[in-house]
């Protein structure tokens, strides 16, 4: 066990620095962390091929431990615990669900998923009895093999939940038999072109239909916005059109910003910051839909990095674009029963339905993401006050930003 003042923030290892361990509460103490946990999260990285693993929250004195739900004597008292998000190489979050099998795997002593998103989870190396718990049932101790638990299968290769398959419409696809498309058992989500531009009669014709018939048959869906602007005003204005049109709706999927235009491009953070931030205000979460050359060399880091990325990069079987991505359109050629002629194709990598509607974004109500701690040994999501998941996503970028310039 190693004990650091609040300041120091030496190299533990070949991805952990000490201060992503401190503890979070609003006065500046010496911490501790165990140099056994700190290898135990190297294996975990090597085992999971993680991208990154940020610490939401490591060492806690009693009194945070108990503000944020324990009873001021548990693991993450001693610098033995961790609550962490792991990142896969193209910046998705790794279910929890795997994480869990893989650190059972590794032989953490405790173990447990804290977010009913699987995005988090609490990990400790204890000694003597094993702790696996599922904090979002509300029950200390749910399974002595999260495997069976999960009913994740043990001998698979890749137990990472496979990407979803989707496709993505306009009126171009004309009217679209989705009895069909869903019977084909190929599309897992689609998301619908809402319209384009600025003018209000620019919804897209088969937009309503389109969703209402995704919600009839229980198919999730996202949807996307044209864009022609060429001034951040007038993309305030699209912004403002989108809106309305997405008014009363529910998407499980994010809504994104299609930016491809070459004018539009010209000017491309400024017009992505300015329709994302509006549809965010409104409580959407965005993304920004262009191609792999337009997010190289138009698009800044910065705007890449504060929005999800949808990237269009058609006709190979493994994009070369090195950015961070959450959905892919691989094809504009695919061919689906239901629809006529051909059909855009993509893959999701980040369990969105979970993601926006634990967080209430996108016309749903908001839903409880923690168990209310009432027992000792709790573990909750140690974000601050301010839980909601916009808000988690947000400082979780901000973790990323800090761990990379850092
Ligand atoms: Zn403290
Ligand atoms: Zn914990």
């Amino acid at each position: 066990m190693a004990t650091y003042s609040y300041e120091e923030n030496p190299r533990l290892s070949a991805h952990f620095c000490a201060r992503e361990f401190r503890c979070k509460c609003s006065s500046p103490h010496t911490f501790q962390v165990s140099e056994q946990l700190i290898s135990m999260l190297e294996r975990l990285y090597t085992a999971l091929d993680c991208g990154k693993i940020i610490v939401s929250s490591g060492y806690r004195c009693a009194a945070h431990d108990k503000a944020v739900g324990g009873n001021g004597a548990g693991q993450h008292t001693k610098g033995t615990a961790a609550d962490v998000v792991c990142y896969d190489k193209s910046g998705g979050i790794i279910s929890a669900k795997t994480v869990c099998c893989k650190a059972q795997d590794l032989g953490f002593g405790g173990i447990a998923n804290i977010t009913s998103a699987y995005t988090s989870v609490h990990l400790d190396v204890r000694t003597g009895a094993k702790w696996y718990g599922d904090e979002t049932k509300g029950t200390n101790t749910v399974t002595s093999d999260f495997y069976r638990y999960f009913g994740i299968a043990k001998d698979s290769k890749d137990s990472r939940k496979a990407a979803a398959k989707g496709i993505d419409v306009s009126k171009h696809q004309g009217v679209i038999d989705w009895e069909k498309v869903k019977a084909s058992g190929q599309v897992d989500f689609a998301i619908l072109r809402a319209g384009f531009g600025k003018e209000s009669n620019q919804i897209d014709v088969q937009f309503a239909r389109n969703y209402s018939e995704c919600k009839r048959l229980g198919i999730p869906c996202g949807a996307y916005w044209y864009s022609y602007a060429k001034t951040a005003a007038e993309a305030e204005q699209e912004a403002a059109v989108c809106l309305s049109a997405l008014a009363g709706k529910q998407f499980e999927y994010p809504v994104a910003f299609d930016i491809e235009e070459k004018e539009s491009l010209q000017n491309a953070d400024a017009l992505c910051q300015a329709f994302c931030s509006a549809l965010e205000s409104a409580g959407y979460y965005t993304a920004i839909y262009t191609f792999k050359s337009a997010l190289e060399s138009c698009i800044g880091d910065n705007v890449k990095k504060r929005y999800d990325v949808f990237l269009s990069h058609v006709d190979v079987s493994k994009s070369s674009y090195a950015g961070n991505y959450g959905l892919w359109q691989y094809s504009w050629k695919g061919s689906v029963s239901g629809i006529v002629g051909d059909v855009d194709l993509d893959y999701a990598y980040r369990d969105y339905p979970a993601i926006i509607k634990n967080a209430g974004l996108n016309g749903f109500a908001k839903s409880a993401t923690t168990t209310p701690a009432a027992d000792t040994g709790k573990d909750t999501l140690d974000t601050g006050k301010d839980t909601d998941m916009l808000g988690q996503i947000l400082q979780h970028v901000a973790s990323i930003d800090e761990k990379l310039n850092g």
